[in-house]
């Protein structure tokens, strides 16, 4: 379950990336020769790319992703396009940010957000959300009355 939705993140991370690169990879330097511009569109895709990752993995202490991106890739666009491009980022990196925030909120993924403190009987970590001001979550709670017995 865990493992099913990582995949579905690492996908929708993935479009998230795309989405970013298709919308500024028109405005990559046009006079910049063919080979260039190949390379260019590379070096954008795969930044867009390890911001993604890097946010899907350290959502809660990746500070302005959008402008890291933005840094990273700008020396690829022309003076005129930069302002276009800076917004484009923006927007798309928002738009991926807000969607991470939503699975932390959700509990799908562990962005520091509190955990039961029981192991599974396959000796997993329940990742369950624990009752408020409480270490276990409902289907442990038990174990935090002996605890305290
Ligand atoms: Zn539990």
């Amino acid at each position: 379950m865990i493992e099913e939705r990582a995949l579905q993140l690492q996908h929708c991370m993935y479009q998230y990336s795309r989405a970013i690169y298709r919308s500024i990879k028109d405005l990559i330097d046009p006079y910049a020769d063919w080979e260039t511009q190949i390379e260019s569109r590379r070096e954008v895709l795969f930044a867009c790319e390890q911001t993604m990752e890097r946010l899907a993995k350290d959502p809660l202490y990746f500070a302005k992703p959008d402008r890291a991106l933005f840094q990273d890739i700008r020396r690829y666009f022309p003076i005129t396009a930069q302002a276009e491009v800076a917004w484009a980022v923006q927007q798309g990196v928002n738009a991926a940010v807000e969607f991470i925030e939503e699975q932390i909120e959700a509990g799908a993924l562990d962005g520091g957000v509190a955990r039961c403190r029981a192991t599974t009987r396959k000796g997993k970590p329940c990742q369950r959300t624990p009752l408020p001001d409480r270490d276990y979550c409902p289907s442990h709670q038990h174990l935090e009355a002996r605890a305290a017995a």
